[in-house]
């Protein structure tokens, strides 16, 4: 998995993640996005399989028995976790993995992936901003939306355990500077990297 790399994005649900994405998709290379499974139910125009891979609790839980999760954590009382499979498939092949997960799931894939991992914290300017982009997504009532704004006071704790920042302001800045992010973490120099170079060069 030496030329493999891996951008991981977190910020509170409702901050543009995936908007962001959209914008700079035909913009950063190849890359794979890391589907997700999770046992919450699909939003309105939610594909499985290209948003989410949505499974039961009890599917889940098998899941995690078998070890199949790369990461997993309980986000707003549901699960959510990646698996291990394509990720390394898709590190084999060379590709910028990118990862939607939340603060837990970032310390995790740290903790896995150690020093290829490079990572991103996407927020609106306040938390004011977050709730009236919440209520105008009109995808989830106002008890979830709650839920989500009472996560985000803590989530926006762990913002300096990040590479990098990008307040969701302007979405066309905003996604100027992942395109800038996603070229960095391609060019992010790690040990097991460097051998591989070091012994290339030498004999190239
Ligand atoms: P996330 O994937 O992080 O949950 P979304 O990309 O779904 O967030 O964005 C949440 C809502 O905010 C959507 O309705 C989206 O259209 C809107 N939005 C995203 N970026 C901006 C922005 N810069 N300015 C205004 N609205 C935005
Ligand atoms: P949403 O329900 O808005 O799609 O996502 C809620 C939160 O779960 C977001 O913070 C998102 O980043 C996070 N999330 C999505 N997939 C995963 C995952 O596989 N693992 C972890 N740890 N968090 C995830």
């Amino acid at each position: 998995m030496s030329n493999g790399a891996v951008l991981v994005l977190s910020g509170p649900s409702g901050a543009g993640k995936s908007t962001i994405i959209d914008l700079a998709s035909d913009k950063i290379g190849d890359y794979y996005f890391s589907v997700s499974t999770t046992t919450r139910a699909p939003r309105d125009g939610e594909v499985h399989g290209r948003d989410y891979f949505f499974a039961t609790k009890e599917e889940f839980e098998r899941d995690i028995k078998e070890g199949n999760f790369l990461e997993y954590a309980e986000v707003h009382g549901n699960y959510y976790g990646t698996s291990l499979k394509p990720v390394l498939e898709a590190l084999k092949n060379g590709k910028l993995v990118i990862f939607d997960i939340d603060v837990q799931g970032h310390r995790l894939v740290r903790e896995a992936l150690g020093d290829i991992v490079v990572s991103a914290f996407i927020t609106p300017p306040s938390l004011k901003e977050l709730e009236r982009r919440l209520k105008s997504r009109r995808s989830d009532d106002l008890e979830i939306i709650n839920k989500r704004l009472k996560n985000a006071k803590e989530e926006i704790k762990a913002i300096d355990e990040y590479d990098f920042v990008i307040i969701n302001d302007d979405a066309n800045i905003a996604a100027k500077e992942f395109i800038a992010i996603a070229s960095a973490a391609r060019n992010r120099m790690d040990s097991k990297r460097a051998k591989d170079f070091i012994k290339k060069w030498l004999n190239g």
